[in-house]
């Protein structure tokens, strides 16, 4: 037996592509100046269930960075190699209540409680990745990638590059995180493999099935490959939970009930556990930095489908 009816979900992705399509609320991320030139009309909507069903609307081809949402996936990493408290006593798993680039974040605790959904306990976590040379840590990473989309993941070159001049300041929140002692490798190297897993081109399509893997106990349910190890899962969600959109976190857990994460380069993802993956795709960012439509279109169709782990049935 499926676990959703086909018709529901259709009607669910359709009235949420439909009802956001015209809004035109937010903007591009442009301190990064690729992001700024990427089309804010990409507008897609994936859902995969956990028996691996998949469902799309709207675009689902067109590449957009990852962003903060690799976060999700080196931390992961990190996980399955040293075990959940090597995150938990390392960089720590409570909110900073400060944007993601905060500088302040990491005076206020000395490098401590800087969970690894912000950039300074993200760019520890790539730097906590096992292995000797650049490319050693960037094939475990980019493979690991891969695993969760199941397919074959690309570096867009054009935003690597243009972060990698202007990223002065996640280079900064690198050399301050290898000061206070959390980041124990050369700090520079940790914050260039960082930017890289940031360029990683992904569509709706690919961050819907990333989802639905951790939805799925850690087995990606389209290649049937168990890509972390399902006890691995809750603390993987629980970071998500807590941070996964910044400084909204709270907001967000508030009207859904579902860990995600978001990224600058318009995608946010969210993890309902048993039963489905979701991603959406759609530049344009509020404040907080979180794509407007994706919030919304997600946040529908998620009530829609029963999909608030907080509520009872
Ligand atoms: N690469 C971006 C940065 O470090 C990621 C930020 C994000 O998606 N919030 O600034």
């Amino acid at each position: 037996r499926d676990l959703f009816k086909q018709s529901d979900v259709e009607a669910a992705l359709n009235a949420a592509y439909d009802n956001y399509k015209g809004l035109q609320e937010g903007k591009n991320a442009d301190y990064i100046p690729a992001l700024a030139k990427v089309d804010s009309k990409i507008y897609g909507i994936v859902l995969v269930t956990a028996d691996g069903k998949v469902y799309t609307k709207g675009d689902v081809t067109t590449e957009v960075s990852i962003q903060s949402i690799s976060k999700v996936f080196t931390m992961a990493k990190v996980i399955e190699e040293s075990g959940a408290d090597s995150i938990f006593n390392n960089q720590g798993v409570d909110a900073t209540g400060q944007a993601f680039n905060s500088i302040v974040a990491i005076e206020q605790n000395k490098g401590a409680e800087m969970n690894a959904m912000v950039n300074p306990g993200a760019i520890t976590a790539t730097s906590m990745v096992k292995g000797e040379t650049y490319d050693e840590i960037w094939g475990k990473i980019s493979g690991f990638y891969n695993d969760f989309a199941g397919r074959q993941l690309t570096v867009l070159s054009d935003v690597y590059q243009s972060e990698a001049e202007s990223n002065q300041r996640n280079q900064a929140i690198g050399r301050l995180m290898y000061a206070y002692g959390k980041i124990k490798s050369n700090p520079d190297r940790a914050t260039d493999i960082y930017t890289r897993q940031c360029s990683v081109g992904v569509n709706a399509k690919d961050l819907a099935i990333m989802a639905g893997t951790l939805a799925n106990g850690g087995k990606n349910p389209l290649t049937g490959k168990q890509v972390v190890k399902t006890e691995n899962v809750p603390e993987i969600l629980a970071v998500m939970a807590t941070a996964g959109l910044y400084d909204d976190s709270g907001k967000w857990l508030y009207r859904t009930g579902l860990p995600a994460k978001s990224g600058v380069g318009g995608g946010i993802m969210a993890v309902s556990p048993g039963k489905f993956g979701i991603a959406v795709i759609s530049p344009p960012l509020d404040s907080a930095g979180n794509s407007v439509r994706a919030q919304k279109a997600i946040a529908d169709i998620s009530n829609a489908l029963g999909g608030n782990p907080l509520a009872s049935k």
